[in-house]
């Protein structure tokens, strides 16, 4: 069946030339830019058409790439619960503090949003080999939408990534290469392969759909707040596919009459030992420098030297009157301690991180004591356990 997918046209963020929907492309060859997929939004589309929908995220497939359901591969990711965090909104002295917690995907992180759009779409394309670097969730990710997809996943991990990573992806039948160094290292190793040229890489931003699969997080947090986004969202930023995905969704629907505001400021919360976001905006820059000899950390999704989306993070950013954070590995730790005592809820170090940003914030005045504040758990904890002393 037909999705009825309103997708015009890739586009090339900062020069504006598009690009055909027809055949692959990853990103910009000019530019060396990522690309973004522009849709029609103005033919009126009602929000009444998600009344009878399953609660995942193809709930939103007019506003997604797909043109066929039938290339569709999901396992049930999307549509995660907001809770409320009541004690710890008492504890930090915010009104209202909710969590979106991701770590309920499939795969146990919100990779999954965007892997399944990236494999669905290039399937449709007629692809059947992926590559990826990975800090440990995208590879799990890619690893079970490619079998599921009948296809080939090869993945390149650093070292010092969990073992339960290379395990879950080689169960799942990808090809796993441990790499030195940090993810920017597995990337430069993975185009260096024989085998490279061949396969589709869904490095973050390197390929528009993932950023499409994420954007959903943005559909979701609207429709589960009745359309009325929050004064500010907190998110861990790595390669900021999440946080430039739910800018772009806020557009989308406002375009689309589905919200009349947004009133939402973008909160970048990244790690002291891998800051780039955070010394781009304490200096005004509206792209990040790459970060040399990105320190060890638990949060294993934030030690991302230079996202190649940087000059998209910025200008969400800057948009959006946001700001970038840095927290400490006590911090992240003491975060996770804190909102599993207070709220029941084993967060992710880089959801925890999110948690102390939002402390810190509160401190230095950016989040003042009337607004809701909505707070990102990208993933579950589970799979970091080897990491974590607690
Ligand atoms: C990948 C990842 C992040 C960072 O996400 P980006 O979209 O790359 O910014 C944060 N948390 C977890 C658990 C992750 O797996």
């Amino acid at each position: 069946m037909l999705t009825h997918s309103r997708l015009i046209a890739l586009q090339c963020h900062l020069t504006g030339k598009k690009y055909s929907i027809d055949q692959p492309i990853g990103y910009a060859p000019d530019s060396q830019q990522p690309l973004v997929a522009i849709y029609d939004t103005r033919t009126p589309l009602s929000r009444d058409i998600l009344k009878d929908r399953k609660h995942d995220m193809w709930r939103y497939k007019e506003m997604l790439p797909l043109m066929d359901d039938q290339n569709i591969i999901t396992l049930g990711e999307g549509y995660t619960p907001i809770l409320e965090a009541q004690k710890l909104a008492e504890l930090l002295n915010i009104q209202h503090i909710i969590i979106k917690d991701e770590g309920n995907n499939p795969t146990g992180s919100f990779k999954a949003r965007g892997m399944a759009m990236a494999v669905s779409k290039a399937k449709e394309w007629g692809i059947s080999q992926f590559c990826v670097p990975t800090a440990g969730n995208a590879g799990s990710a890619l690893a079970a939408y490619a079998a599921k997809a009948g296809a080939r996943a090869h993945i390149f991990m650093p070292e010092q990534t969990p073992d339960v990573f290379r395990m879950d992806c080689q169960v799942m039948g990808a090809r796993v290469t441990r790499v030195q160094g940090s993810i920017r290292d597995a990337g430069l190793e993975m185009t260096r392969s024989e085998g490279y040229p061949d396969w589709w890489d869904v490095s973050t931003l390197k390929e528009p759909f993932r950023l499409e699969g994420k954007k959903t997080m943005g559909y979701e947090i609207a429709e589960q707040l009745n359309w009325k986004l929050p004064d500010v969202i907190i998110y861990p930023t790595g390669g900021g596919t999440g946080l430039i995905g739910i800018w772009k969704a806020f557009h989308e629907m406002l375009e689309l009459g589905w919200i009349q505001e947004i009133p939402t400021r973008m909160v970048a919360v990244q790690i002291e030992q891998c800051n780039p976001v955070v010394k781009a905006f304490k200096n005004g820059w509206d792209y990040n420098e790459p970060y040399d000899n990105p320190g060890i950390t638990i949060a294993n999704g934030l030690r991302v030297p230079k996202a190649f989306g940087d000059r998209l993070i910025m200008k969400a950013i800057y948009e959006s009157k946001g700001t970038a954070i840095d927290v400490t590995e006590s911090d992240i730790l003491q975060g996770i301690q804190l909102t599993a005592e207070k709220e029941g809820l084993f967060l992710s170090p880089e959801g925890a991180a999110v948690v102390m940003a939002s402390k810190k914030l509160k401190e230095t005045g950016f989040i003042t004591q009337k607004e809701t504040v909505l707070l990102i758990n990208t993933g579950s904890p589970y799979k970091y356990i080897e990491n974590l002393t607690l």
